[in-house]
């Protein structure tokens, strides 16, 4: 039994991807739990992921009040990078802002349902596919920081879509027929001058092989609000959900901040 606090899972890109779940400073393989019985079991604290104090409730994943209002970690450019202003030297944490929001960011495009458009800093690729389930991604274009790239995505929500299906992506219901580079370069033509300026040459396709034993045909997921402890085999890990061979899955980065025993 171990226990600690969840954050998401590290992921590392393999052959399969590879996850560890760290509780605290203790790190669990997860790969290797795989196809074994699996043990959550909340104890109802709940501690904030960027000031550590406890708290009633968890908001947008893993805070206390205070830092949801006030931390830059959940500023609306997370969400909305167009409305970044790192870049004019501002933001909650202008410091903040300068270290992590004006840097290179990429703008995406990752397959699986259907192609999703999306925006993160370079140092978080291939992480952001990972966590979000993709097969497959191309990375589209390269801007200098998160306000530009976030203008991108906007231009590109016209094309796309920026949210990921979670049951079909746990279904495994991948459109075999996406042609990132095809895609990519059909962009282009269509596309005012000052995006194409953005675009990057690079023509990789990155693909990700989750270890999964079974897709669920129907998807059911834990709400830890409901359900304080469950023991389910563990039948797959895909983005940051746990797959169990009942069918039922659970996000851990939902769960952010929540203290737990694993068994
Ligand atoms: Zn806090
Ligand atoms: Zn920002």
């Amino acid at each position: 039994m171990i226990q600690g606090t969840l954050n998401k899972m590290k992921v590392e890109q393999g052959e399969k991807i590879q996850y560890s779940l760290y509780l605290n400073d203790q790190l669990i393989n997860m790969n290797e739990r795989i196809g074994s019985s699996f043990t959550m079991e909340l104890t109802g604290a709940i501690f904030c992921l960027k000031c550590n104090s406890r708290t009633k409730t968890s908001f947008n994943q893993g805070f206390c009040y205070k830092c949801f209002l006030s931390a830059p970690e959940c500023s609306q450019c997370i969400i909305k990078p167009e409305l970044c202003e790192a870049h004019l030297g501002k933001g909650r944490d202008p410091q903040w802002e300068q270290d992590h929001h004006n840097q290179p960011h990429y703008v995406y495009l990752a397959a699986s349902d259907a192609v999703k458009v999306g925006v993160t800093r370079d140092t978080q690729v291939p992480t952001r596919w990972i966590d979000q389930g993709a097969s497959s991604a191309i990375i589209f274009a390269e801007t200098p920081n998160r306000y530009e790239a976030g203008k991108i995505e906007v231009a590109l929500k016209s094309f796309f879509t920026d949210k990921t299906n979670w049951r079909n992506m746990l279904k495994n219901q991948v459109d075999d027929s996406i042609d990132l580079i095809s895609e990519k370069w059909n962009l282009e033509t269509q596309l005012p001058r000052e995006i194409t300026d953005f675009i990057t040459d690079d023509e990789e396709v990155h693909t990700f092989n989750y270890p999964v034993l079974s897709y669920p045909g129907q998807v059911n997921s834990i709400s830890l609000e409901k359900v304080i402890r469950f023991t389910k085999v563990l039948v797959g890990i895909k983005g940051q959900y746990l797959i169990f061979e009942d069918g039922s899955v659970i996000n851990l980065r939902k769960y952010g901040g929540y203290q737990v025993i694993i068994g």
